[in-house]
């Protein structure tokens, strides 16, 4: 099939090189051209495991090209996707100016009797199809065309993780596709065929339920996630075990053993906003969604909940004080920083007057973008905690989890750990003789 898929950031260049490894020719368009211009010459833009090896054997076949010219972009496309950003509004609900704005420019490029099914892949609002199909439709008649019967507009949210992007979008657990015409669902389960031999569903349903299962998944994770969380600040609060609680709950099925981890929040470029427009969303039905409101309160204080188990091991003063800082990304196995725990750490340590120095193996490039010199930044982990009064860890990175402990305890001035992703055993820790604090474990 020939797809064209609109914006290549994460959820689009994933997209767009799974669906060319199953042999389709896809074009990816994007407006920063320094992207399209370096994902041309064989540049990958994002690090995603897995994701460089299948990008450059595509765009060796030919399977696969970059262009910033949209009209260019989708002139042969049966199957046209908007992979593009929903960040919040002001409002908080997702602002829809980046989807709106194509629609518009493929109202002026569709031709009547040139029929093209055009998907929206980016998490949006109950309701955006509609608008999408009718921004479309008057973009067409201001131009003089009538293209009421050129598209179709199809909701396909998108579930992949980032980290395990690739194999999540290779295999997905399911395949959600919202549309009410035949036509349209015919062309998207040929598509997705490929990637669901093993036998996991393709669930096909109207357009408004397709939107609304993205925000409820997103929304019953961060709330899955939340829960934990304050189950862990109940734990220390009466000397139970977390680790304990977690491992004594996931067994059951009805509950299950993943999102149960406790830390520092959940971050990223997805729960964060999901939740809060869905929250908007369902006071604009006039409902009050309570759990989302608590989740959200829940977890922006979550992410600074180490700061004061640190002020209190310093006895208050922070200022003058140097901290190494483990992990910088929302997640390991990416370098996304957006909404990352870590980025608030720093700038309550910073507010505090303290300094930092921060290590991480993908996402210091971006890090720097933002944050520019006002941290350090070190080449490995353990330069990192070179004259540190401790180090702090701030994401679940594999090569964190089995560190050579005597090399921190001779780097850092005294052993301290704080520990935000709970990565180590509390009894290695007493004997190593660490000061070592984490979530929702205290030693007893
Ligand atoms: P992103 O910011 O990484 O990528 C968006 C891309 O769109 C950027 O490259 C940007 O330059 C481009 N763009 C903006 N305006 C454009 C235009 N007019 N024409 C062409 N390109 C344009 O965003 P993302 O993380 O890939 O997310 C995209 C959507 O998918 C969002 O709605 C997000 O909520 C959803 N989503 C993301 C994930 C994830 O893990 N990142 C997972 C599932 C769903």
């Amino acid at each position: 099939m020939k797809i064209t898929i609109v914006g290549t950031g994460y959820v689009g260049l994933v997209s767009g090189t799974c669906f060319a490894e199953t042999g389709n020719r896809v074009v990816c368009v994007d407006i920063d051209q320094t992207k399209v211009d370096k994902l041309s010459s064989g540049v990958i833009t994002i690090y995603e495991p897995g994701l460089e090896k299948l990008f450059q054997r595509n765009l060796k076949e030919g399977r696969l090209h970059f262009t910033t010219n949209l009209a260019d972009g989708v002139k042969n496309a049966q199957i046209i996707f908007l992979a593009l950003p929903t960040p919040p509004g002001e409002d908080g609900n997702a602002d829809l100016k980046y989807v709106l704005e194509v629609a518009k420019d493929l109202g002026r490029i569709l031709q009547p009797g040139d029929y093209k099914v055009i998907v929206d892949k980016s998490t949006v609002p109950v309701g955006t199809a509609d608008k999408v199909r009718n921004t479309i439709l008057e973009s067409g008649k201001a131009e003089g065309k009538n293209i009421t019967t050129a598209f179709d507009v199809v909701s396909n949210p998108e579930f992949l993780r980032e980290g395990v992007a690739v194999s999540d979008f290779m295999k997905p657990d399911r395949v959600v596709i919202g549309t009410s015409t035949e036509k349209a669902s015919k062309i998207m389960g040929e598509l997705y065929a490929p990637f669901v031999r093993q036998g996991n569903p393709i669930i096909y349903m109207d357009e408004k339920s397709a939107e609304l299962t993205k925000y409820a998944a997103n929304s019953f994770l961060a709330t899955k996630i939340t829960f934990m969380n304050e189950i862990a600040r109940l734990c220390e609060l009466l000397g139970a075990d977390v680790d304990m609680v977690r491992k004594g709950i996931g067994s059951d099925e009805r509950i299950g053993r993943r999102f149960l981890f406790p830390g520092i929040g959940y971050g990223g470029s997805c729960l964060p906003k999901d939740v809060q427009a869905l929250a908007k969303s369902s006071a604009e039905a006039n409902y009050n969604f309570k759990i989302l409101d608590a989740v959200m309160k829940v977890n922006e204080a979550q992410k600074t909940y180490i700061i004061p188990k640190i002020k209190t091991y310093f006895n208050g003063e922070l200022k003058g004080k140097h901290f190494a800082l483990w992990g910088l990304a929302f997640k390991p196995n990416t370098d996304d920083i957006r909404e990352a725990p870590a980025l608030y750490i720093i700038d309550a340590l910073l507010a505090e007057g303290a300094t930092i120095t921060a290590f991480d193996p993908e996402a210091m490039n971006n890090v720097k973008g933002v944050k520019g010199e006002a941290i350090a930044y070190a080449e490995d982990q353990y330069t990192a905690l070179k004259n540190a009064d401790a180090l702090i860890i701030a994401t679940e990175w594999s090569e964190f989890r089995t560190p050579e402990f005597d090399q921190i305890a001779i780097l850092l001035k005294k052993k301290v750990i704080f520990d935000g992703r709970n990565l180590f055993d509390l009894n290695q820790m007493q004997q190593l003789g660490y000061y070592y604090a984490s979530v929702g474990r205290v030693i007893v």
